[in-house]
């Protein structure tokens, strides 16, 4: 199974097309819509986590470069500045892959960029802005050549 997140552009003429609802059936993936700016007839954005078979999620991918969508993913360009880091746990309870977590019996806050997915859900809830992203943009023609390696 491989779970990446991607920003998908979708050109404005396929604004109003299934095309998500699609990719589900027809490649059964799963997916998670973790933000979207939509709109019939303009250019939108939608930042999706995908899960399935590698083969599955890859078909998926040449489906909705099909349609003329853009996808990047984004990869786990999220680093921690420790100087800014005051070990506050804060981010322990939303990171959704634990990717963050409390160290016992130290109770150290640490971040395990090996297990982070760069859904950067933990950027705006440091209040420190420790936590920060450096989106790496993967375009489809990179990720043919690369395709999914977990
Ligand atoms: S970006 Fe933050 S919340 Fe998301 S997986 Fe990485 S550490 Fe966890
Ligand atoms: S929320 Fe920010 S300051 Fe608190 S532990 Fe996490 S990274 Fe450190």
């Amino acid at each position: 199974m491989a779970t990446r997140i991607y920003i998908l552009r979708f050109p404005k003429e396929t604004s109003s097309e299934p095309i998500i609802y699609q990719l589900v059936k027809q490649y059964d993936v799963e997916f998670n819509i973790l933000k979207a700016d939509i709109l019939p007839q303009r250019e939108g954005v939608m930042i999706l986590e995908l899960k399935g078979a590698k083969d599955k999620v890859n078909d998926g991918l040449e489906y909705l470069k099909s349609f003329g969508v853009k996808a990047e993913r984004l990869a786990a360009a999220i680093k921690r500045d420790d100087e800014k880091c005051f070990q506050c746990g804060a981010c322990t309870g939303i990171c959704p892959v634990g990717a963050l977590y409390i160290k016992r019996p130290s109770m150290e806050v640490v971040f395990d960029p090996e297990k982070c997915t760069g859904c950067s859900l933990c950027v705006p809830i440091c209040p420190v802005r420790a936590m920060e992203v450096s989106p790496v943009s993967e375009t489809f023609a990179e990720e043919e050549e690369e395709k999914i390696v977990t």
